[in-house]
């Protein structure tokens, strides 16, 4: 066991949009056969018809693609161990179903819904397990010949675990310790549905978990209910010496702590809790995703790596590379970790002020032709530069950084009633003059001139930088003053000046 080559799976029911809790689950896995170096596998779990929903698993692929999250294997990737979805493995389930029944471990059932609800109407609590299926109508109860008559029929039938209760199960997990069951409490869970000849999710879990020889499932605790069974059924196939480790994640709390996070919390409090963005085909419902709101894949990388693990030194900003080197599933919480929505912000804004001005612009220059605005790629590298540490989000640039892509029109009234004084008009006209005469430009030798100006007159520095600012910008806001004037060129800033001495005189 302990020499084989680490196999991790990442399982979705293409049911709807993946959760951010399932991206979670994603990156843990892939972080972890990365650090061991095996293998990550994609494996499409879509038996349940009745919840398919048409896009889901090209918007899974989708999502991973943008978060660069790959897969070494799987749906979409190919791979010696597939067919990586379930409904194309029938075939291979229909063999270990037929296994269970000839060892006796399972039977059939033949109850239909009527019956089942005369048996919920008569015991209280009823489940169908061993206190209760010698009541039922299955191949346990019936004669040999009246059952073979049935399947002969073609009558409808489900197939069920036979669990003997009486019997302490222990599940071992890697983040929750031996976690310990009695099987009374567990039902004859259905295997295998006849009306559609697919197994449920149980069977075709541990199956294709065995099949494709993985070494560890790690996955959300709303799983750890089931991991009882799924070691009753390691057993029965005589899979006990391969059984998988088991390591259950702790849940996406809302951000109040209450409770699971939901679709709910995310429309109540204005976040995204799916990657990308989904339009719901039935009710035409959009739900927003982090991709469309702007965020960086690095940063719901980061952020989603430290809901339920840290890497104990306090760091926080990590690169997926030092999250593999430090990633240890045993130090998982074992406790829900609450959805801090400003935190995932606090990272976006960490990785966009990390990123080069390069890489800024590219993402810049798009928005900026949204807005209809053409300029040459140094220029609006310089301008991301100086404003990249101002905002949380590429989309946010525009609103502080527009000024140096187009003259102010207007002027803040605000700022104007604050700012521009009585002899503003008259000190920015001198002051554009000992601009014009500047040989150099940049912001250091005008800061030194302009200070020196003002020195020697004898005027008030704040007056004439905020008059200055209103002139370039429009409104008080902006990075350093000198360094707009250095960006905007010397051309540009003194006929800004001279329009707003036009403008507000
Ligand atoms: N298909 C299950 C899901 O949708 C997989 C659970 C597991 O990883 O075993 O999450």
């Amino acid at each position: 066991m302990n020499n084989r080559r680490v196999r991790v799976r990442f399982a979705p029911s293409p049911t709807g949009p993946l959760h951010i809790g399932g991206v979670r689950t994603a990156l843990y896995n892939y972080l972890f056969a990365r650090q061991r170096g095996g293998d990550f596998i994609l494996r499409i779990e879509d038996t349940d018809t009745r919840r398919f929903v048409p896009g889901a698993e090209e918007y899974i692929l989708e999502a991973f693609r943008w978060l660069n999250i790959r897969f070494d294997e799987g749906a979409g990737f190919g791979g010696k161990y597939g067919p990586y979805r379930q409904s194309e493995r029938k075939d291979t389930y229909a063999i270990y179903v037929e296994q269970l029944l000839d060892a006796g471990l399972a039977y059939y059932a033949f109850d239909t819904p009527e019956e089942l609800e005369a048996g919920r109407k008569a015991t209280p609590n009823f489940q169908y397990d061993a206190s209760t299926r010698a009541r039922m109508r299955n191949s346990l109860t019936l004669p040999a010949e009246e059952t073979r008559r049935l399947l002969d029929e073609g009558a409808n039938y489900v197939v069920r675990f036979r669990i003997e209760p009486g019997e302490e199960i222990t599940v071992n997990d890697l983040i929750r310790g031996e976690v310990m069951i009695n099987s009374s409490v567990l039902d004859d869970k259905v295997l295998f549905k006849s009306a559609d000849r697919l197994p449920t999710y149980h069977l075709a879990n541990i199956v294709d978990d065995h099949l494709m020889e993985i070494t560890h499932v790690i996955r959300g605790e709303e799983w750890l209910p089931s991991a009882p069974l799924h070691v009753l059924l390691y057993r029965a196939f005589g899979w006990e010496a391969t059984m998988p480790q088991f390591a259950h994640l702790p849940l996406l709390l809302k951000p109040e702590g209450n409770g699971k996070l939901s679709k709910r919390d995310g429309d109540r409090l204005g976040f995204p809790v799916f990657p990308l963005e989904w339009r719901d085909v039935q009710t035409g419902e959009l739900s927003s995703g982090y991709r469309e709101s702007g965020y960086l894949p690095e940063a719901v990388v980061n952020f989603l790596a430290l809901l339920g693990w840290n890497p104990g030194n306090g760091m926080e900003i990590l690169s997926v590379e030092e999250m593999t080197r430090l990633f240890d599933l045993t130090h998982c919480s074992k406790n829900g970790a609450k959805f801090d929505y400003e935190k995932a912000k606090w990272f976006n804004h960490q990785y966009v002020r990390r990123k080069s001005d390069k890489e800024i612009a590219g993402l810049f220059i798009p928005v900026l032709e949204g807005h209809g605005i053409q300029a040459g790629a140094g220029y609006v590298e310089k301008v991301a530069g100086l404003v990249k540490e101002r905002v949380d989000f590429v989309g946010e640039l525009w609103e502080e950084s527009s000024f140096f892509f187009s003259a102010p029109a207007e002027y803040d009234s605000k700022t104007v009633k604050k700012r521009w004084k009585e002899d503003s008009a008259a000190r920015l006209a001198e002051l554009s003059e000992t601009l014009d005469a500047c040989t150099a430009f940049d912001a250091q030798v005008t800061e030194e001139v302009v200070k020196l100006w003002i020195e020697n007159k004898g005027y008030h520095p704040g007056d004439i930088m905020n008059a200055l600012r209103l002139a370039l910008v429009g409104r008080s806001k902006g990075p350093h003053i000198f360094d707009i004037t250095e960006t905007l060129g010397k051309e540009e800033t003194i006929r800004r000046i001279r329009r707003a001495i036009e403008a507000l005189k």
